[in-house]
């Protein structure tokens, strides 16, 4: 017994010893609450099932970048986060540079999300900003887990100022993705490869799912996702941002320099898993008839493993008519060179968990507008002086009205 966890266990480390520790957190998040795979799964299928109710209109969704920094190196310039903010609408817009290399078989299937990023404008509180949050941390690194028998995804720690991080913007309202040093594990001596992001599945699901039809609400359980809420959003290690970093070599990889880690996570963030299904070898699963529940993408026995073979064909007798493995695809871990699309089917999942999962992130243009953030803007009244500084208590004169968010207003009677 002790032995196949152990398989098991390690299994699961070789997956995040690849790129994307998503498969690896979702493991952890079910070892603490079987319930959450069980939900989880419910709205996936949801969404596949009923996933038509999206509009054709482009969805705009503000992003603030958290950089949290203990080295120079670490804290990226503004050149890198625009740059990353390009290869998502590049990507997510299908108008890369690389599309036309996505293969003849595939272009029936490969769209175009209409789904846009821009850098947020204004932040929670209502005031100007760039999106772009900069945070010293005295923490060398951020560690996926603490140790590998526990269930606590250490990481979040980046997302907290109490442990060093950086707070949360409101997570109903902005993409978070914050930039860090991620750690490399080290176990038993044995140095486990780089993390270079992950991203949570989307949550206030109860609500989303009501939507659709009251009858197959699934019982999620909310007490661990509505807790969540702070920490929603998309974490990268800060080699992997951008594709104009002069740091992207620091993590000895080449393949990860275009910005593809950021496309892959927040297709997590929205709803997306990955498309080989995610099967456990060592535990005798078959990786062909373990689905990532999307019809348009060809399953897949395993991931790309970071080589962009066009030749590869793990699951020959697939029912998409022997389609090759779809290398191309952002959710798979090929080479950031070699990925180019993300199929209808993917765009469907996306759209739609916007639409019922993730509302408050959709503008309907690349900017955020004051009026929504009116309540935080006038502040409460805290003193009322004349020209000397005294309290006054009246309307009719010359004063100074002096309000807690530091706002300040000067008011003069004309009659
Ligand atoms: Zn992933």
């Amino acid at each position: 017994m002790r032995l196949v966890f152990l398989i098991l266990f390690l299994n699961s480390l070789f997956l995040i010893s690849q790129s994307c520790a998503y498969d690896f957190v979702i493991k952890k998040k079910i070892k603490k609450n079987p319930e959450y795979k069980i939900a989880y799964q419910k709205l996936y299928n949801e969404v596949i099932e009923n996933g038509f109710l999206n509009s054709q209109e482009t969805y705009y969704i503000p992003v603030v970048f958290h950089i949290v920094y203990n080295q120079d190196s670490q804290n990226l310039p503004d050149s890198v986060i625009e740059s990353q903010i390009d290869v998502l609408n590049e990507d997510f817009r299908r108008l890369n540079a690389n599309a036309s290399e996505t293969r003849d078989e595939f272009l029936d299937v490969v769209g175009d999300s209409n789904i846009e990023f821009f850098l947020a404008n204004i932040d929670s509180n209502g005031n100007p900003s760039n999106g772009i949050v900069r945070t010293y941390t005295d923490r060398t690194e951020f560690l996926l887990v603490d140790d590998v028998f526990s269930t606590e995804i250490a990481l979040d720690e980046v997302k907290f100022s109490e442990t060093d991080g950086s707070d949360a913007w409101d997570t109903n309202k902005y993409l978070n993705i914050w930039i860090c040093n991620i750690g490399v594990l080290d176990v038993f001596g044995f140095e486990l490869g780089q993390v270079y992001g992950y991203a949570y599945p989307p949550t206030d699901v109860d609500d989303a799912l009501a939507t659709i039809d009251s009858n197959i609400v699934p019982d999620w359980p909310v007490d661990m996702l509505s807790s969540d809420e702070n920490v929603q959003g998309v974490v990268l290690h800060y080699t992997a941002v951008g594709r104009n970093n002069s740091v992207a070599n620091d993590d000895g990889m080449t393949e990860n320099n275009l910005g593809r880690a950021a496309v892959h996570e927040v297709g997590h963030y929205l709803g997306l898993r990955h498309i080989w299904g995610d099967a456990i070898a060592f535990s005798g699963e078959d990786g062909c008839s373990v689905d990532d529940g999307i019809e348009d993408t060809p399953n897949a026995l395993d991931q790309a493993g970071y080589v962009c073979d066009f030749n590869k064909n793990t699951c020959e007798d697939d029912q998409l008519n022997e389609l090759p493995d779809m290398v191309e695809n952002y959710m798979d871990y090929s080479p950031g060179a070699c990925q180019n699309a993300f199929t209808n089917g993917q765009i469907n999942v996306m759209r739609t968990i916007l639409e019922i999962s993730r509302p408050g992130l959709i503008n309907n243009n690349s900017s955020l507008h004051l009026n929504n953030f009116k309540i935080n803007q006038e502040g409460n009244l805290i003193h009322k002086v004349d020209i000397l500084g005294r309290e006054v208590n009246t309307d009719n004169s010359f004063h100074v009205e002096i309000f807690d968010n530091g706002n300040v207003k000067k008011k003069y009677i004309i009659r």
